[in-house]
């Protein structure tokens, strides 16, 4: 069943081919079990439950976890309700061409950065250089932009103010940061609230309330609501779930009265056509697909 219009935020990947090194052995520390590992399959079943979703490659060698460009592509193609996104560490020599072979030769449509993850700052030359070949193409770039449960990564890099010379260098990619930047969410919309072409995701957050409640409150007292898009972070949550916490959320900024978040506005992020706002490239509808010919 479709409960949203764009899913923003999906990852594929499996454990032991993929995802590996300290990024798998903490989440079984943290967590106590494995949530990352998920044949295209198994992600194919839980896209279900949206219209389209961006499938999110991963290219994190420092946490000894890469989710090729090239798998990516292999698993969205001929499924018109998935847009991959390419990842690209731009510390790699070869940082530039391996993102034009994305968008040229694997047809995927944006970029996928995690500095915390992938060693960098933003404000790395090799960075700001990668980025301008996004904006040359086009393409829209999510950030992990917050914190993270492995150890392996490197918190300095992980603040959402830091993608301010970013969105000031580049004006018009557009740009989002994931998970709400948490849990400096309110930096994060302070970035979203100065630059029109950024957006945060609401991914990851359904088992914060707290945070979440505090997210929802600040975007709207920023007037920033329309610029939240809808993500699952699945396999780390699900689509379901994602809108129940929203709409606790929303319940939890009346009660305590710090805003006015109606379930009306959590219907809007759900319904919220990400693809037209990051100018991806418009996919039909699952229901209007093509049968197979005979
Ligand atoms: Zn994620």
């Amino acid at each position: 069943m479709t409960l949203v219009t764009v899913d923003v935020h999906t990852h594929l990947g499996e454990r032991g081919t993929h995802v590996g090194g300290p990024l798998a052995d903490d989440e079984m520390r943290v967590w106590g079990r494995t949530h990352w590992d998920v044949t295209p399959a198994g992600h194919a079943a839980a896209a279900a439950a949206a219209t389209a979703s961006v499938v999110l490659a991963f290219d994190a060698e420092p946490v000894g976890t890469v989710v090729p460009n090239e798998y990516v592509a292999k698993a969205v193609a001929d499924k018109p309700n998935l847009i991959g996104f390419a990842s690209v560490n731009p510390t790699r020599p070869d940082a530039a061409a391996r993102l034009r072979h994305a968008v040229e030769d694997l047809g995927l449509y944006g970029l996928k950065l995690g500095p915390t993850y992938q060693h960098f700052h933003p404000h790395d030359p090799a960075c700001l250089d990668l980025l301008e070949i996004a904006d040359h193409y086009g393409i829209p770039v999510v950030w992990h932009q917050g914190t993270t449960f492995t150890r392996a990564a490197i918190a300095e890099f992980a603040r959402p103010l830091q993608l301010d010379l970013p969105a000031r260098r580049f004006p018009a990619l557009r740009m989002w940061i994931a998970h709400f930047g948490h849990p400096w969410t309110a930096e994060a919309l302070s970035v979203v609230r100065r630059h029109e072409h950024f957006y945060v995701d609401v991914s990851a957050m359904d088992t914060r309330p707290w945070q979440l409640a505090q997210a929802l409150a600040t975007a709207s007292e920023y007037q920033v609501f329309d610029r939240v898009l809808f993500g699952s972070d699945y396999p780390f949550s699900t689509v379901e779930r994602t809108i129940t916490g929203l709409h606790r959320a929303a319940a939890l900024c009346r009660s305590l009265g710090i805003a006015n978040v109606t379930a009306s506005d959590i219907d809007h992020i759900c319904a919220r056509d990400a693809v037209a706002l990051l100018g991806l490239r418009p996919r039909p509808p699952r229901s209007s697909q093509q049968p197979p010919g005979p």
